[in-house]
């Protein structure tokens, strides 16, 4: 799972990045609308964590370009910004959730659990090839019934693997999506 995290202020951004990371998923982080939509055409994120106070732009701008282009992501607004009129604009704006700061990291990170959860049940339970098959959510790995131990970074690997079966897969393409 991939997570474009947008946050101007450095010192959290670090400590999302981290937090996140701990959490096992692979995690981008900018502090710029232009710079998070580039990279939103580039990379098929599972989950947007995005701030609203932006330099430039401000994030809902961001929001707005990628549910205009269609993109179903799953987007978290993070902000300072907490009155009732704030939330219900941002939920109304395409915003999955809203959580405003200062916040507790474990809430953070079980609602991003929840969303992924969800955008993971309407997708698919499990990627399969042959007998081998990937849960996402859990990140369990089976071959038949036996059971596979791998890392968090070896699990994004073999579910990009998965992902583009039967295709070439160069090392730039992994290290762009794995690292
Ligand atoms: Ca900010």
């Amino acid at each position: 799972m991939r997570l474009l995290v947008v946050e101007d202020e450095q010192t959290l951004a670090r400590y999302l990045r981290r937090g996140l990371e701990e959490a096992a998923w692979t995690v981008d982080v900018t502090g710029t609308v232009e710079d998070a939509w580039r990279l939103c055409l580039l990379n098929p994120y599972d989950l947007l964590v995005l701030d609203l106070g932006l330099p430039g732009a401000d994030g809902g701008e961001l929001l707005r370009r990628v549910r205009e282009a269609g993109m179903d992501t799953p987007v978290l607004i993070l902000t300072a910004r907490g009155s009732v009129e704030d939330r219900v604009a941002g939920l109304n704006a395409g915003a999955d959730d809203y959580l405003s700061k200062p916040f507790a990291f474990s809430e953070l990170v079980a609602r991003v659990h929840a969303l992924l959860r969800r955008g993971h049940e309407q997708r698919s339970a499990a990627l399969r090839l042959g007998d081998l098959q990937l849960d996402r959510l859990t990140r369990q790995a089976r071959r038949g019934t036996r059971s596979i131990e791998l890392t968090a970074r070896e699990f994004s690997v073999l579910e990009y693997l998965l992902r583009h079966a039967g295709e070439v897969v160069t090392r730039t393409m992994l290290a762009e999506h794995v690292w």
